[in-house]
């Protein structure tokens, strides 16, 4: 199930109930999405780890992992997919545990399919805009370097001329338009890779030692490329 169309926002549907599962399904395709299924807990935590979603709906009540306890653990490894949690308990406590928990809205069942649709598009949108930072030019200098995007060609430090290949180039401009933050494996993966299927974390660990091979003066000792265990990669100047 690979899938190359990296216009069509993915959403994974956690929900244990077959009927509503599948009408779900069907109405989230018909709205342009590409939906992936999760019928219970542990099949949900799989597939997060294994792929980049754009949403996740949620319900609360599975047979195994409930989904609370999921989006505590989404939260927890800092995956900052928006959350629709969706469910049958309806009571204040229960919606103020799952925003607590780090969902990012809350659907009573019954619910309005309108409203449902309103509010998955509202989610994406939001999401899409707080990743698109401040754009670099296409000249970059940092240090003795330089970097152009366009051409896809570097300087370093060195005089050395450097042919970047088109991921190098991409990932090298998303951490330096984050400069001195965080930039999660997940957002890594969209932006890069842009498709539903990861490459392992060690791939993207290499670029960053290449990174380190042209850029840094010791690259033993970073200065600019960092990988930050367990949450994702930063550049500093
Ligand atoms: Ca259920």
């Amino acid at each position: 199930m690979l899938n190359m169309n990296n216009d069509q926002p993915n959403i994974l549907l956690v929900e244990d109930e077959q009927n509503l599962h599948e009408a779900l399904k069907l109405n989230l395709e018909l709205e342009g999405y590409e939906v992936t299924s999760a019928y219970d807990g542990s099949e949900a935590l799989r597939k997060i780890e294994s792929a980049y979603f754009d949403l996740i709906i949620m319900d609360i009540m599975l047979p195994d992992v409930d989904g609370i306890s999921i989006t505590e653990n989404v939260r927890v490894h800092n995956n900052e997919v928006p959350i629709l949690i969706l469910s049958a308990k309806n009571s204040a406590s229960d919606r103020i545990l799952g925003l607590k928990k780090g969902a990012d809205d809350y659907l009573t069942k019954p619910f309005n399919l309108e409203e449902l649709l309103l509010r998955v598009a509202k989610l994406i949108t939001k999401n899409k805009k707080i990743q698109v930072k401040e754009s670099v030019g296409d000249i970059y200098h940092f240090g003795d370097n330089k970097i152009d995007f366009k051409s896809l060609e570097a300087i370093n430090f060195n005089g050395t001329t450097i042919g970047l290949s088109k991921k190098e180039a991409m990932l090298l401009k998303l951490l330096v338009e984050n400069k001195n933050e965080v930039v999660t494996r997940e957002k890594i993966l969209q932006v890069v890779w842009g498709y539903n299927v990861y490459p392992t974390t060690r791939t993207i660990d290499n670029f960053i030692l290449s990174f380190r091979k042209y850029f840094e003066s010791d690259s033993r000792n970073p200065r600019y490329f960092h990988s930050v265990r367990g949450m994702g990669y930063k550049y500093t100047e």
